[in-house]
């Protein structure tokens, strides 16, 4: 089943992601779901949902915005239009993953929620994912392996994670995928999906699908000959694209731009961490679903 869904991510057919997370194949090999496109089948265990976005498991780093030099917080605008479609989506959320547990905040919600990825697998994935009500905030995702024999919720990561939080790079912002105010839904399948990917990556060594890297640093100590290559010609595998190129570079300077340009580090923040694993307090949307420079730098 692994195999057969990492073939079809390969190849851009979206699998379908049914209820509790649970990813099957797409049966209908000629079927390329629509961004927008309305699901219209029932599947038998539930509402299957065709999976969306065309370069999703992309990585994109959005840095934390350096702070030090600015005179004061933005003002937070708190769009009560948004929070009530988001609050009205609670009980088809509820219906695709089942038990997620929601926390209400001033500023934006938290969901918990788990994807099994594949039936009756073992441990299954946490997603901690703080939606913001407010406009200039982005959403954020933190994803953990859960239950089975492990001791602690264990990060995924740190492939496709933001830098410097490690949290969830499911999409890129400016591929649609999912904007702000689409359905909630939508976004845990993307996350479902990246969290799939990872199990692939992990269990049969690569990742499966199209990939975005510009950094040749992450590539090369990254990426496997046989992923698809992360430059703009990302329909090439890495082996017959970017990767001689990539071994003649001077390593010690590609290590020192990779640190320029994106600070290295990918770690969810303590206050996640410490909720996921030791039931401490919720952490605040405000502290952690911070506002991204206006204009992103492009790695
Ligand atoms: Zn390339």
């Amino acid at each position: 089943m692994l195999k057969e869904i990492g073939r079809q991510l390969d190849l851009d057919i979206y699998p379908i992601i049914k209820n509790g997370g649970v990813v099957v194949p797409n049966t209908t090999a000629e079927y390329k779901p629509l961004l927008g496109e309305k699901e219209t089948t029932n599947e038998r265990q539930g509402q299957g949902r065709p999976e969306t976005g065309p370069r999703t498991g992309t990585t994109r780093w959005q840095r934390q915005a350096d702070r030090g030099g600015e005179t004061g917080p933005a003002p937070s605008i708190i769009c009560t239009d948004l929070q009530v479609t988001y609050e009205g989506e609670l009980s088809s959320v509820q219906n695709a993953y089942p038990n997620t547990r929601v926390w209400h905040q001033p500023e934006g919600l938290w969901l918990l929620s788990e994807s099994t990825l594949l039936s009756g697998l073992q441990p299954k994935v946490l997603f901690l994912t703080g939606i913001p009500f407010i406009r200039t905030r982005v959403v954020r995702s933190w994803g953990f392996w859960s239950g089975g024999l492990l001791r602690y919720p264990t990060w995924i990561g740190p492939r496709h994670t933001n830098f410097p939080d490690g949290s969830v790079c499911a999409f890129d912002p400016n591929d649609n995928a999912w904007r702000i105010g689409d359905p909630i839904v939508r976004l845990l399948d993307l996350y479902t999906l990246w969290a799939f990917r990872h199990l692939h990556l992990q269990k049969l060594g690569r990742w499966p699908g199209k990939q975005v890297a510009s950094i040749p640093y992450e590539r090369l100590t990254e990426f496997r000959e046989n992923e698809f290559c992360g430059c703009d010609q990302y329909d090439k595998m890495y082996r017959d694209c970017c990767r001689e190129k990539d071994l003649t570079r001077n390593l010690f300077n590609e290590y020192k731009d990779y640190i320029a340009q994106t600070g290295g580090v990918r770690r969810p923040p303590d206050s996640v961490i410490n909720f996921i694993r030791f039931q401490e307090d919720i952490p605040r949307i405000s502290d952690l679903l911070y506002e991204p420079e206006i204009f992103p730098k492009r790695f």
